[in-house]
């Protein structure tokens, strides 16, 4: 294909390696994509961790082409269009149980700058503006924007933007190859690092915090599976301090781990959620955050405002990503999508451990329908394995996605055992190829 690569800055890309062999797709549909020269590509990583429903559903695009004939855009200032309102009611009954209002944003950072707002106006109208910092965890990720930088755990970003706000703090991450090494589902060891927060409280008083957010499952930094009874954990401590816990459910929200969200799966619920990607199955951009009714009601009963919450954007309920998000769920309730991911838990576990033994394998992990494998760093080249498996993959016809020492498989929630086969065979001859 002759494409001019001297315009486009590409995101999240090493832009100079990517000109020396560029990798493309131009076109999808069900498990697939296709290159532009017509290879065929099994999705293993749902996008990125998005296309729950499967490439190109035809519902979903018929969805989104009459919407955009009926009305293509409603301002959000002072009005609101019917399909917002449709929407966040639809959505009520796949919340954790009380968060059963919705503010909609565009991805899924924006879902995390909301989120943090929200917490911190919460308090504030509540009459507690002493409450103001955050807290986050190492080695989580809450997208790019400047609060999800500085709560998210990962050192790079953190270096290069995550000191703009002040009063950060972070929990230690849970991962623990010591303890946990391949385990299937949650990690027996690790509960009691939830205590870490006491320590925070300890050091801070409970009246400065406002809130804590964690990814359930850490998706972007290897997919790490909470240890049983963390959540739990980190819950009642919360609840003990007046802490908010948001629980950023932009990866496990909508199926990926067998329920709705994260929080039914482990049965831990939060006080805010945040969600994007699944949400229009990666057609739209569109994200949405979920809070408790009583946090929605606190602004509503404070002093009378103009506007309660100072706060949203352009195309916050776009009538697109409405109208996407509205076919996305028809779709996920009448193929039973959204449970999927407990049915084939067990097919995709046994084909990922079965790569156990492979050389520089050091971990192999699973829940619902993502897993990861951890290759033992090559000395003086962090990742490069990881890369390297990546890069076989692709060359065979699978996409899989390449974080640090890790390879995470996410793959859209319509995936027959076949593919799974597919995927286990790909990965176990890519690893073989490692030095
Ligand atoms: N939070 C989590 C947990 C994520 O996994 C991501 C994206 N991978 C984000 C936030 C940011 O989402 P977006 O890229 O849509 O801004």
């Amino acid at each position: 294909m002759d494409l001019n690569l001297d315009a486009l800055w590409m995101p999240f890309t090493a832009n100079r390696d990517f000109k020396q062999a560029p990798r493309l797709v131009s076109r999808a549909e069900g498990m697939h994509y296709w290159t532009p020269d017509g290879r065929q590509i099994l999705d293993g990583t749902a996008g990125l961790w998005c296309v729950n429903a499967g490439h190109a559903r035809p519902r979903i695009v018929a969805a989104i082409a009459r919407q955009a004939a009926e009305m293509d855009f409603a301002p959000p200032f002072q009005m609101g269009h019917p399909l917002a309102f449709e929407l966040a009611h639809r959505l009520q009954r796949y919340a954790p149980a009380g968060l059963n209002r919705v503010f909609f944003t565009n991805s899924g950072s924006e879902s995390v700058e909301t989120a943090l707002k929200i917490a911190l106006s919460y308090h504030r109208v509540r009459g507690e503006s002493h409450r103001t910092r955050l807290v986050g965890r190492e080695r989580g990720y809450h997208g790019v924007n400047f609060g999800g930088t500085a709560v998210g755990g990962i050192g790079g970003n953190r270096k290069a933007f995550g000191s703009s706000l002040s009063g950060i703090d972070h929990l230690r991450h849970t991962h623990d190859l010591t303890r946990n090494a391949f385990t299937r589902g949650q990690p027996a060891h690790g509960a009691e690092l939830a205590d870490d927060l006491e320590r925070l409280v300890a050091l801070h008083d409970a009246t400065t915090i406002a809130a804590v957010i964690v990814e359930p499952m850490a998706g972007s930094t290897g997919a790490l599976m909470p240890p049983k009874g963390y959540l739990e954990r980190l819950r009642e401590i919360c609840t003990r301090h007046g802490i908010l816990l948001i629980f950023d459910e932009v990866i496990t929200g909508f199926g990926r781990l067998g329920a709705p969200f994260a929080a039914q799966h482990y049965g831990v619920t939060p006080d805010i959620l945040t969600t994007a990607k699944g949400l229009t199955n990666g057609c739209v951009p569109m994200g949405a955050v979920f809070v408790q009714q009583g946090i929605h009601d606190a602004f509503m009963q404070g002093p009378p405002t103009a506007i309660e919450l100072p706060h949203g954007y352009t195309y916050s309920g776009h009538p697109l990503a409405c109208a996407a998000a509205l076919a996305t769920l028809d779709t996920f309730d009448d193929e039973g999508l959204l449970t999927r991911g407990a049915q084939l838990q067990s097919v995709l576990e046994d084909a990922l451990h079965s790569l156990r033994g492979l050389p520089h394998v050091i971990d192999i992990r699973n829940t619902g329908l993502v897993g990861a494998i951890e290759f033992e760093p090559r000395p003086g080249a962090p990742g490069r394995r990881a890369f390297e498996v990546f890069q076989s993959c692709w060359d065979a016809g699978l996409l899989v996605r390449a974080t640090g020492d890790n390879i995470a498989i996410s793959p859209p929630l319509i995936v027959g055992a076949s593919h799974i086969d597919q995927i286990a065979a790909t990965l176990r001859a890519a690893i073989l190829t490692l030095t």
